[in-house]
């Protein structure tokens, strides 16, 4: 067995050390969990809904200890830490109440009756990237086992911790064994098993576009349901008539959020030109401002990269850029020991510039100016991705005009906000394939049956 050394982002200690499952430990543990299969489906809803409820309540009475968790590990603030961990009881909660109410339909026909179930589909494995290592797992394994299956979960490498934990307490909870099981491990490895399992029915993806297309390559040998939840490049876009002193202040934390490694961040602002030095003007302090420090203090506002190899890709967008890229102005970051990059705001020379193009993942955003509403959409809708974005504007005619126009999942007007447990969240384009979180997230983990019975005589 191979084990990884789990890094301190901030300060680049060794947090612990965690075994990395290799194939033979996968096989097992999707053995078990196809075998705890029957029996977890046979649970009556109303215990299922129960069984997930006492999750809910350990996860919410190991919620310190889950946000300090991730911040020794992910480096994320304390004060998204903990709202990550509240997300997890929140998502549970949610979806326990789902197992009483997975309705089917009855459909009127002919010489019978006609009724629609909802099936489970058997095991799904849930493969999660770093950069939200509680919330995204939860957003995969609690619809899936409120809609009756088993799961095995791949935590990312790099941050495996959490996700050990939140299987710790699903056991402590009283979910029986085999029912969701933690596999730390490479996706090379565990995540590739997951792949060509064939007792893995559906495999949930959040990660990188690139690995996103291999699931779905290496899924269409078993004809595998996928959700993909895949990278980003959304705009932020900000007319004459809106708010610009809030659309400003509000703008950091829009891109900057969890150091920009954040799959919906606004890492593109687009800028009405008549409002454009002004909004810069009041932009540059926002920016200036936000708290670079300590993920652990409760004042800080942004931490660091997750690892050396990210702040290199990062870097190689700005400082090590093979085009030379107009920096406008950055904030500061601490020096020393962790992986800091500060918040930094480019102006792109054309759309096509690499840094206008691509996902960078971290704290960069590059600003544009468009001219009209057209120009707004077509700027923004100029990418392969499709995930979320932002509108501001007084005007609610342009706002929903705008919002329909946006080739993207997710929009918010006169705000940043992307995520809702009980709202759909998942992307257009090279973004991603179906939809998490919401009242149809059951769906993409159940089979529907139809059954005819006759009623001749
Ligand atoms: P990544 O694609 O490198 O890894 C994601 C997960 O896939 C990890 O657990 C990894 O071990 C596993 N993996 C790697 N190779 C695999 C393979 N061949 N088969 C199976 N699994 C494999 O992504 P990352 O660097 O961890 O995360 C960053 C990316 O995730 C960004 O592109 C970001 O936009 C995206 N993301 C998307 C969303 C969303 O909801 N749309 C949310 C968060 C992050």
């Amino acid at each position: 067995m191979t084990v990884h050394d789990v890094l301190n982002p901030a300060t680049e200690q060794v947090v612990t050390t965690v075994p990395l499952a290799g194939l033979d430990q996968a096989d097992a543990a999707i053995a078990a969990a196809e075998s705890a299969g029957p029996a977890w489906r046979a649970v009556t809803p109303a215990d299922r809904g129960l069984l997930l409820r006492r999750f809910a309540e350990q996860v919410d009475s190991h919620s310190e200890e889950l946000a300090q968790l991730e911040v020794a590990n992910a480096g994320h603030t304390i004060g998204n830490a903990r709202w990550e961990a509240g997300n997890v009881r929140d998502v549970l909660t949610y979806y326990s109440a789902a197992p009483e109410r997975l309705f089917g339909r009855q459909i009127p026909v002919a010489g019978g009756i006609d009724v629609t179930f909802k099936e489970p589909l058997g095991t799904v494995g849930v493969i999660v990237p770093w950069n939200f290592p509680m919330p995204i797992a939860a957003w995969g394994f609690a619809p899936a086992l409120a809609a009756g299956n088993t799961v095995v979960l791949k935590p990312a490498e790099l941050t495996p911790l959490t996700a050990i934990r939140l299987g710790e307490l699903a056991l402590d909870a009283g979910l029986p064994e085999g029912v969701f099981t933690v596999v730390p491990g490479r996706g090379s490895v565990v995540g590739e098993r997951f792949v060509t399992h064939p007792a893995v029915r559906k495999v949930c993806f959040t990660g990188s576009t690139a690995v996103g297309q291999r699931i779905m390559r290496g899924a269409a040998d078993q004809v595998k349901r996928v959700t993909l939840e895949l990278g980003g490049k959304s705009a932020n876009l900000v007319f004459e008539d809106s708010d610009l002193e809030r659309a400003a202040a509000t703008a950091p934390y829009g891109v900057f959020d969890n150091a920009g490694q954040d799959c919906c961040a606004r890492s593109r602002i687009l800028v009405q030109r008549s409002v454009f030095d002004r909004f810069m003007e009041l932009f540059e302090p926002a920016v200036k401002n936000v708290v670079v420090a300590d993920p652990a203090a409760e004042s800080t506002e942004m931490g660091p990269l997750i690892s050396d190899a990210q702040r290199q890709a990062v870097r190689s967008y700005v400082e090590d850029a093979q085009e030379p890229v107009e920096v406008a102005f950055r904030g500061q970051a601490p020096q020393g020991d962790g992986y800091w990059y500060p918040a930094t705001v480019v102006l792109p020379g054309s759309t096509s510039d690499r840094v206008w193009q691509e996902e960078v993942f971290g704290p960069v955003v590059a600003v544009m100016p468009f001219e009209d509403e057209a120009d707004a959409v077509a700027k923004a809708n100029d990418t392969a991705y499709g995930l979320s974005g932002s509108i501001w504007t007084r005007d609610v005619g342009r706002a929903m005009r705008v919002a329909r126009a946006v080739e993207a999942g997710n929009l918010s007007v006169n705000s940043h906000s992307s995520v809702r447990y009980s709202t759909p969240f998942g992307g257009f384009k090279h973004s991603g394939l179906g939809r998490e979180l919401g009242p149809d997230a059951l769906d993409a983990f159940s089979e529907l049956k139809n059954v005819f019975i006759s009623t001749d005589s």
